[in-house]
């Protein structure tokens, strides 16, 4: 049988009144495993058929009520959603680069590098200052120093920062300096992260990179947390851009294998827009350019590239860090396919349905 998920937000000082009112227009009395709060703003509810119309409006008119969302009325394809980080735009058909080292080391690192990708046409600046290891006993991130030599760096070149959040406890000092908040792959199951990102003061926007072992399908459920979060905030706008990075395969090769098909699926699923990291997939720097290039070709709007001044000497991930003249190399040709893309559109993406549950 199909189900129909609703979403209702509330004002920020809704009486518990119209909470039970809403959930009574909807035929629950009492707690039942289909409906769920997130705080005191949302509501989410599975309904077994879809609402008639005039059953949408009573809800709305429900005193304290300011949105119902229907995820059952499709949203793809539709329009791409555009997702603004500072002077940068996601999903407007450019392909934004954001490019810096993978960790934040010191502030020679930093602002050395941080002025290489300027200069070489970056977008953005990224740089983890809260590090997620696989291994205890790899480099862990400066922390809050790593933050507030982003935010020099930030000073300094006019990049926006996007830095990782790795634990709810960091989120106001990182969202304080962060102009996007990166989830990382190993992040991306963490629902309260999800959410509380979303539901985050600034209203930062959200850099969501696909668990290495998880289906699109699951990344688009992610990113779902993190909107429904912005909805409880009340924040508006889309707010979350998509990144493939690389899922796990048999061949070590590559360190993750890049599935480019993720960005047309994702197109015609979404209207999120798509990034693509190919440090990350390639896990060789030699390999980067291609992957970098193939993600244009597919429709990625956008890139994630670890650069360092001296790769050789980063302190975390190194082998699959550009040095200079290989970034500023990177950044033309990038240039030049965006421009053919710009010239001769791929075909639009139709919708493409939804594979086994999750
Ligand atoms: C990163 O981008 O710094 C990172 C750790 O990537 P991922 O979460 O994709 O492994
Ligand atoms: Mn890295």
């Amino acid at each position: 049988m199909p189900v129909n998920l609703l979403a209702i937000c509330f004002a920020d000082d809704v009486p518990e009144r119209s909470v039970r009112d809403a959930l009574e227009l909807l035929g629950f009395a009492g707690p039942d495993p289909r409906w769920r709060r997130h705080g005191p703003r949302l509501l989410t509810v599975q309904c077994a058929s879809p609402l008639p119309p005039e059953r949408h409006e009573r809800l709305r008119s429900v005193p304290g009520v300011c949105a119902v969302h229907d995820r059952s009325v499709p949203a793809a394809p539709s329009p791409g959603a555009v997702v603004q980080v500072g002077p940068t735009s996601f999903g407007d058909g450019g392909v934004p680069i954001i490019a810096g080292p993978c960790s934040v080391e010191s502030e020679a690192q930093l602002l050395a590098t941080a002025e290489l990708v300027a200069e070489a046409g970056a977008d953005a600046l990224r740089g983890g200052a809260f590090k997620p290891r696989s291994s205890p006993y790899a480099f862990g991130g400066l922390g809050a120093a790593g933050l507030h030599l982003l935010a020099r760096a930030r000073d300094r070149t006019g990049l926006p920062i996007v830095t990782e959040v790795l634990d709810v406890g960091d989120l106001p000092l990182v969202a304080a300096h962060a102009d996007m908040l990166q989830i990382g792959s190993r992040s991306m199951h963490n629902s309260t992260l999800l959410f509380a990102c979303g539901a985050e003061a600034h209203g930062r926007p959200v850099l969501l990179k696909r668990g290495f072992a998880a289906t699109i399908e699951e990344l688009l459920l992610a990113a779902e947390y993190v909107q429904l979060g912005r909805l409880a905030a009340g924040h508006r706008g889309p707010g979350v851009v998509l990144c493939e990075r690389g899922v796990r395969g048999f061949d070590p090769a590559t360190r993750f294998q890049l599935d480019v098909a993720a960005v047309p699926v994702v197109h015609g699923r979404s209207p999120l827009p798509i990034a693509v990291d190919p440090s990350h997939a390639a896990g060789h720097r030699e390999l980067v350019p291609a992957l970098a290039a193939a993600a244009v070709a597919v429709g990625a709007d956008g890139l994630l590239v670890e650069v360092h001044h001296q790769p050789d000497r980063a302190w975390s991930d190194g082998e699959q860090t550009l040095g200079p003249a290989a970034f500023r190399a990177l950044v033309q040709h990038v240039r030049l396919l965006v421009d053919v893309r710009q010239v001769s559109p791929l075909t639009t993406t139709t919708a493409i349905p939804n594979g086994a549950r999750p």
